[in-house]
């Protein structure tokens, strides 16, 4: 018996602690076991959602926010999990998520299926290392299989864009309008593509802004060759509509500022007063007449815009903007074409951008100025509008899975189908690399096989097929190297799915490497010590119902 942290007797009978009172260690097997359990159940949480038969999940925070989402990342974030294990798969979702985008879901159902099979192996005690050995190996095999199958498109090809993104969609409450959605991000994200020398495309999505508005519906969804500002025009007095826009950008305030510390200005008679003021006012005057010289238009600043400054720019009929957010700011001079200033002084025509239009809507409630029709602009807008909060906001979620997967085949051209397909392809094959493994590695290439095949198999569950007679179907198709047969979620049926649902090779990746990177690093782990909690947060009212995945039983 090895030696143990947590209170242990010593041979004259005495116990010593080393740990804080209430820590807690499990070892060995029944440390494994647990934390194998709680990431199938994490796997379990997700597994309903999968695919485009996979249902949605309805979310209640502590606060009684209600959240509808079918998306793997969003609902491992909303739910408070406790358990460590359980927050490693939560990790590699948000992993993906942050990579590739898309497949949050899948990864999480991979890792579980991995770790489900490992504990098979260990109850038949083959040892843990020797698994993560297995599954390293058949996890660099695996990724080698998939480049080789992978089917290398043109960079940039817009039909097959479309459809990339269209799937990513498919499964999601959008789906209905799925297609509209989908030509109308990879528009936007071919504007803001930048072409390199080898002709693949690198693209910043950031420069893809999203806003959202509750109202209209869906289809109202729209591409803004521009910037949309969740402002209003500063002052009644000013244009609310100006075409052929000269943009100025400016980042510093058109006030005059007031010292650090506390000034005492001795006025004795009421002509000094007046100077004051008077002077204060030709400052701003100045700032004002500079904006007017060089021809602008429209003025968006950063800063506060004084009174004084605001009606005479109001007389100038200039349609200003101020206080708009510094990401905002970026954003514009990238669509327009404008630099930004810091310094009026130095403000010259050359720096000014150009709009089509700009101009100031009431979308709903709240007026917005829209500033469009710019000139190959690098950065765009896309307004998302839906019946309610609760749809615009998962159509959000939707849409960044959509521009992800967009990015991901802009920058690596390489696409395999989908339903299930290439994770069954993979699997035949690491079946026959099997052979060439020796010892009990062997077993765990086998069950590394095996685990891939949950995806196609939970795409069938969700679909209401027969699972057992799907996967004598799939494993018989790949056989005879059909490599694109898999689950159409659709129809019911096992067929080809390459000319009717394509991903991008990099999600594939993504999520075969992030799952067996946890699933290993779960198995390596033979003790867990948790510190006593100083202070244990209660659970959320009545809320959660997740909270018992955790609970400090661990
Ligand atoms: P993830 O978060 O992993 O992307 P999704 O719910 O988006 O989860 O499901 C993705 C899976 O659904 C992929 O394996 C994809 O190939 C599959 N899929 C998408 N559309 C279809 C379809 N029409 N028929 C079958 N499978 C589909
Ligand atoms: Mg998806």
């Amino acid at each position: 018996m090895s030696a143990t942290l947590t209170p242990a007797t010593t041979s004259s009978g005495q116990q010593v602690f080393i740990l804080k009172e209430g820590a807690s260690e499990t070892k060995g097997r029944d440390a494994q076991k647990n934390n194998i359990w709680a990431a199938k159940l994490v796997a379990e949480l997700v597994r309903s959602s999968l695919g485009p038969r996979g249902m949605d999940k309805m979310l209640v925070d502590s606060l009684g926010d209600v959240t509808i989402t079918n998306d793997g990342a969003t609902i491992l974030k909303e739910i408070d999990i406790q358990h460590p294990a359980a927050k490693m798969i939560v990790e590699i979702s948000k992993a993906t998520d942050n990579e590739v985008g898309d497949g949050t879901t899948s990864a999480v159902i991979l890792a579980g299926a991995l770790l489900e099979r490992a504990e098979e192996l260990i109850s038949k005690d083959v040892h843990p290392i020797i698994i993560v050995d297995g599954y390293n190996r058949a996890a660099a095999k695996a990724l080698e299989f998939l480049d080789e199958i992978a089917v290398k498109v043109k960079p940039g090809d817009k039909e097959m864009l479309i459809r990339i993104a269209e799937t990513s969609m498919q499964t999601k409450l959008v789906s209905d309008v799925s297609k509209e959605l989908a030509s109308i991000v990879v528009g936007a994200m071919l504007q803001v593509a930048e072409q390199q020398e080898d002709g693949s495309y690198k693209v910043d999505i950031d420069n893809v802004k999203v806003e959202k508005k509750p109202g209209g519906s869906l289809t109202d969804t729209m591409m803004i060759k521009g910037i949309i500002l969740d402002k209003e025009v500063v002052h009644s007095g000013m244009p609310k509509r100006v075409e052929e826009a000269k943009i100025a950008l400016i980042n510093s305030p058109l006030e005059i500022e007031k010292t650090e510390f506390t000034a005492e200005i001795r006025i004795t008679d009421p002509s000094q007063m007046k100077k004051y003021l008077e002077e204060e006012s030709s400052m701003l005057k100045g700032m004002v007449d500079k904006i007017i010289s060089v021809g602008a238009n429209v003025l968006v600043c950063q800063k506060g815009i004084d009174d004084i400054a605001q009606s005479l720019l109001a007389k100038a009929g200039i349609l200003t903007v101020r206080r708009a957010k510094e990401s905002d700011m970026t954003k514009l001079a990238k669509a327009t074409g404008a630099r930004l200033v810091t310094n009026i002084d130095d403000l010259s025509k050359s720096d000014l951008g150009f709009a089509k239009l700009v101009e100031e809507r009431k979308i709903e409630q709240d007026k917005w100025v829209f500033i469009e029709g710019c000139k190959n602009p690098k950065a765009v807008t896309i307004l998302i509008r839906g019946g309610q909060q609760r749809i615009v906001d998962e159509a959000e979620r939707s849409l960044h899975d959509a521009i992800m997967v967009t990015k991901d085949v802009l920058e690596k051209p390489s696409i395999v189908a989908g339903g299930g397909a290439p994770e069954a392809e993979i699997a035949s094959r690491l079946r026959t690399y099997s052979n060439q493994v020796s010892g009990r590695e062997q077993l765990a290439v086998l069950k590394f096989a095996d685990a891939l095949e949950v995806i196609p198999m939970t795409l069938a569950e969700n679909a209401g097929m027969d699972h057992i007679d799907v996967l004598v179907e799939i494993r018989a198709k790949h056989g005879q190297g059909k490599k694109w047969f898999g689950i159409n979620a659709i129809t019911g049926k096992v067929s080809d799915m390459m000319d009717f649902v394509v991903e991008p090779a990099a999600v594939k990746e993504e999520v075969i490497s992030a799952a067996a990177e946890a699933s290993c690093m779960i198995l390596r782990v033979n003790d867990v010590l948790a510190s006593a909690r100083s202070s244990a947060p209660s659970p959320p009212p009545g809320g959660g119902g997740m909270g018992g995945m955790g609970g400090g039983e661990y």
